[in-house]
């Protein structure tokens, strides 16, 4: 054993493995019912795959696969469940004019009427090998993935693949042709350009599905740690080169993440790590994490307005931390052996929960928002999990199982339908509530970072997965602080639990206060002026007065809003955020209702808004005399 900057080193393996804590992952499998197909592309024979983005700025990819294949009956498929999205949401309908082809001979296909993500055709004698292309329509509302400037490729929306395989034991030898003039960054290896073509070295299917590729016209890549032939690159591209002028400090505050990562966790698991970040308003915020790579997704003024570190500034963060928690420890039922077998979600409370508590955490740590606003912070996710009804009813297990479901809900009364949100921030408080639990059981001597040392050892390997079960993580929490943590998950996971659990804020050194000063955390992503009545009459109104969402038994919800009205007067005065909180002030010393006139599919309706409780903000207020755990969680380790 050699050490390393403190860091234990495990010998890097030549491509991504999966075990488990007893052993290779096959038994399992083999357990499940799954036997993998042989693979016809091998290493020494693989599958090549050419993606012609050269005209990606106009939302469109060309593919060309060659995919070994005996003859006879054989089916490729498309990848449907895709690992970090956490369901079936392969793309299918941006993929179109497939073509397939032997020996340059036309083949017919047939799409399987019960799995619509698999293709059979008949393969003649003596081709060894078929030729499929297609091309990749990049848009759609809602899932914008190119841009006049910039363009993300996920691998899997560009590759057909021979059904039944085990994807860590099938190879491809990835290409791609850039638009003129673009650059790239991935965490790929073996890259040889020629003109604007880049060739990668062969790579097993799930490592190439791992390993996204951003590309750009206007692009900055910056070092954020380097150790030998380790590093950590953030590799932005934007749509306009100006959003590319990220502040000295901001760019010392990304530079100090991975340091504190490393003595968060203790380990590595990547030899090197490309943040790939775009900067777009034309494409989704989303963030994808990976093992040696993050597909990050921003505004235009992500970098350059302080409000997104604010707001956003976890981004980076989150999906780092995912290396370690996700990617190098995964849940045993979320570890499948390709993209068509179904992944089982249930675990997502640690994976995704955790991940939330710690990318915040290491945010704060950073610098990138300043650790002295953790409490405000906290205020603002504990108040919002303290006002959900959905959790009157639903468990969070059900949410994590229902989670490939849940992230495509939408509607109205989102806080009554529950939503995949919703395991990441209850998911954060309860893993901030085991952090303050195992300090207060341990006397301060330790805290959550102790476990996630053991969690994540050893200290370095290349992308390995380790998976876990719950049973995993209540022993390894037992060994670092023996307590009933069965008992605790079942109680704030596996049953219903209305509110987060009443003493943790008491265990920080914090209560709970609402006062009418605003709390910035509140703002979100909705801004301010939707959010100034949740936590006062119940409702979120936009700046123009429209109905986002109404809380079930608050004053709004009693008065008979609903989500989609339109709220036209306040109290005879044409509506304006401004006139609503000045009859919220108003109405504070008051018996009477606030007047609203709504409109709503062509009605009118005067509604009484009976609420005279102020605006209201959450806080949280230091306990006298208590130790202040929230500054030592969020103060820089390094
Ligand atoms: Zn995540």
């Amino acid at each position: 054993m050699v050490k390393n900057g403190g860091l234990l080193v495990i010998p890097r393996p030549q491509t991504c493995t999966v075990r488990t804590r007893t052993g290779m992952l096959a038994p399992l499998l083999a357990a499940a019912g799954f036997v993998a197909a042989t693979p016809y592309a091998t290493l020494q024979r693989p599958a090549t795959l050419v993606v012609d983005a050269s005209r990606a700025d106009d939302g469109f990819m060309e593919v060309r696969e060659h995919i070994p294949a005996a003859a006879g009956s054989f089916t490729i498929v498309y990848p449907k469940w895709i690992p970090g999205e956490h369901g079936p949401t392969g793309p299918l309908n941006d993929l179109a004019a497939l073509r397939i082809s032997a020996n340059g001979t036309a083949l017919d296909w047939r799409r399987d009427p019960t799995d619509l993500y698999a293709f059979h055709v008949n393969v003649p004698a003596g081709a060894g090998a078929i030729d499929v292309a297609f091309d990749v329509l990049m848009n759609a509302p809602g899932d914008t993935m190119a841009t006049h400037s910039v363009s993300i490729l996920n691998w899997n929306r560009a590759l057909f693949y021979q059904d039944g395989v085990d994807s860590h034991d099938y190879y491809v030898r990835p290409s791609i042709v850039l638009p003129e003039g673009w650059q790239y960054a991935t965490a790929l290896r073996g890259e040889r350009s020629s003109g604007n073509r880049v060739d990668f070295a062969v790579t097993a299917l799930n490592q190439l599905v791992d390993s996204p590729l951003d590309m750009g016209r206007y692009v900055r890549k910056w070092d954020l740690w380097r150790q030998g032939s380790a590093f950590v690159e953030l590799d932005a591209f934007a749509d306009y080169p100006q959003d590319l002028e990220i502040p000295t400090t901001l760019l010392q505050a990304y530079q100090k993440v991975p340091a504190e990562a490393f003595a968060m966790y203790g380990s590595r698991h990547f030899d090197d790590y490309h943040a790939l970040l775009t900067l777009s308003d034309a494409i989704g915020f989303e963030g994808i994490e990976h093992h040696q790579s993050s597909d990050d997704r921003a505004s235009d003024d992500f970098l350059t307005n302080p409000g997104k570190s604010l707001t956003e500034g976890d981004l980076i963060t989150h999906e780092f931390s995912h290396s370690w928690n996700g990617k190098y420890r995964r849940p045993a039922d979320l570890t499948t052996p390709n993209f068509q077998v179904p992944m089982l979600t249930d675990l997502l409370w640690v994976y995704e929960g955790m991940n939330q508590y710690l990318g915040d955490v290491l945010s704060f740590r950073a610098g990138i928002r300043s650790p002295k606003l953790f409490p405000e912070y906290v205020a603002s996710v504990y108040a919002a999990m303290d006002t959900e009804p959905g959790r009157a009813t639903t468990p969070l297990i059900d949410v994590t199982t229902g989670a490939p479901y849940y992230y495509g809900a939408r509607g109205d009364y989102g806080s009554i339908r529950r939503s995949s949100g919703d395991f990441y921030v209850e998911g954060e408080l309860i893993w901030l509530d085991v952090d303050t639990i195992i300090r207060e059981q341990s006397h301060g001597a330790r805290s959550l970072d102790t476990f996630l040392h053991r969690f994540t050892e050893p200290a370095v390997t290349g992308p390995v997965v380790e998976t876990y079960t719950r049973e995993d993580v209540e022993r390894m929490l037992n060994d670092v602080q023996p307590y009933d943590w069965h008992a605790f998950f079942e109680r704030n996971v596996y049953q219903v639990a209305p509110h987060p659990a009443a003493d943790m804020l008491a265990r920080s050194g914090w209560r709970m206060v609402y006062t009418a000063k605003p709390n910035d955390f509140v703002a979100g992503r909705r801004g301010n002026r939707d959010a100034i009545g949740w936590f006062a009459y119940g409702a979120n109104i936009s700046s123009e007065g429209t109905v986002r969402d109404v809380r079930e038994g608050s004053a709004a919800w009693r008065a008979g809003l609903a989500p989609e009205m339109h709220v036209v007067a306040v109290d005879g005065q044409a509506f304006s955020p401004d006139v609503m909180l000045y009859a919220v002030n108003r109405a504070e010393h008051s018996n009477a209702p606030i007047s609203l006139i709504t409109s709503q599919t062509g009605w009118y309706r005067t509604l009484a808004l009976d609420y005279h409780g102020g605006i209201r903000f959450p806080h949280l207020e230091r306990i006298a005399g208590a130790a202040d755990i929230l500054d030592d969680v969020a103060k820089p380790r390094t």
